[in-house]
């Protein structure tokens, strides 16, 4: 090869990468407002547990040691506290690494990849970032539509994404629903499914994904401790899957992608059962009162199943926008929703008491006025 030819070439990414739109993450800042209610990236509104801060700030002694590359401590207290095999699990920076290593290790050019109308944003970055094409399916009454994910399944569909429950929808399917759609897809398609708010759920017929991947070899589901464990700055999340899935997830992640703090944290986080469970009983006490209090405020609340709901305007996207602006009046920061595709809707992350109740009053009083009446 000369230098000739290789200057010839034009730099250029791959085919896909200038096709990802770049995730935007939930604003923290109000220009002119130094105290602000950040309602707008569900993070967990107990924030961590005091053991979890303790052993962060313990691993401050060992910052000159590489950690773990194995987590091997940590996928151990994960296998204790679910009751599962720890050489399954693989640990990540956050459960978005895992999602997109799973686009890496079995999709590419040519390969579809497929997820649901409001899903998650980053199954499509994951696609696109490995060439592949992301396939938006439609959802029904927003939820994930079993029927319309087999449908449009075909020979050059590797992966289904779904979130269960779904952010930003908050809704779920039952057990009957996933191994129904496990068995309607081809055998080559591997189900993922992000169970990042499965310890918010409360309904009976749910399951995290535990079960299907029991029951078959082409079922990954991923979990993190972002959410309830409210660990999102350390960056840990995991994810159980058939052995030769998670082989593939452990050659292909970086070897130290957990750092020893998050490693460490986790664990603490794993151990403190008060503040886990105080954590899921304010979120359910929370979330009912969210719902009841928007209901009458006038907006459509879809039923919620994580640690945030949903509101829909009836007047559609310019109220969505005027009540935003309201709410950023009042220094409280809530989601956009239009990147999901529901534009005449704001999301709203159930946080502490106080929060959630200056959240649904400002809210109360924008609908009670003159723009929110224009509904
Ligand atoms: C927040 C969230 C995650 C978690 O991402 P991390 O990288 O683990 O912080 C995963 N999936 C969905 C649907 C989420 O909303």
């Amino acid at each position: 090869m000369t230098a000739a030819s290789a200057s010839d070439r034009p730099i250029a990414p791959r085919p896909g990468v200038l096709d990802i739109a770049p995730y935007e993450g939930g604003q923290s800042k109000i220009a002119g407002q130094d105290r602000v209610i950040k309602l707008s990236s569900n993070e967990g509104a107990l924030g961590p547990s005091p053991a979890a801060v303790a052993a962060f700030e313990a691993a401050s002694k060992t910052l000159a040691r590489y950690p773990d590359g194995g987590s091997v401590a940590l996928r151990e207290a994960i296998g204790t506290r679910f009751g599962l095999d720890p050489a399954r699990i693989v640990c990540g920076a956050g459960s978005d690494e895992l999602l997109g290593l799973m686009a890496r290790g079995y999709a590419g050019e040519g390969d579809e990849v497929l997820y649901t109308e409001h899903g998650f944003l980053i199954y499509p970055i994951a696609a696109s970032s490995v060439g592949a094409t992301p396939v938006k399916v439609a959802e029904k009454n927003l939820r994930t539509d079993v029927d319309a994910l087999i449908a449009r399944a075909g020979n050059r569909t590797r992966l289904v994404y779904i979130a269960n429950p779904n952010n930003p929808t908050g809704s779920y399917i039952g057990l009957d629903e996933l191994r129904r759609l496990r068995r309607g897809l081809p055998d080559g398609v591997i189900l993922v499914i992000d169970s990042a708010y499965a310890e918010f759920v409360t309904a009976d017929d749910y399951d995290s994904g535990v079960t299907l991947v029991n029951e078959n070899d082409n079922v990954i589901m991923t979990r993190t401790f972002s959410k309830i464990f409210g660990l999102g700055g350390l960056r840990i999340g995991w994810a159980y899957g058939p052995a030769h899935i998670v082989d593939v997830l452990n050659r292909l992640r970086m070897p130290f992608n957990v750092s020893t703090a998050a490693q460490a944290a986790a664990i603490a986080a794993l151990a403190d059962r008060d503040h886990f469970d105080r954590a899921v009983a304010l979120n359910t006490g929370m979330r009912a009162r969210m719902t009841a209090a928007l209901t009458a405020a006038g907006l459509v609340i879809p039923p919620s199943q994580g640690n945030f709901v949903l509101a829909r305007f009836p007047g559609g996207v310019a109220q969505a926008e005027a009540a935003d602006a309201f709410l950023k009046s009042r220094g409280i920061i809530v989601r956009r929703m239009g990147g999901y595709g529901l534009p005449d809707c704001l999301r709203v992350t159930v946080g502490l008491a106080e929060e959630c109740d200056a959240a649904c009053s400002a809210l109360a009083e924008f609908m009670a006025g003159k723009e929110g009446r224009r509904g």
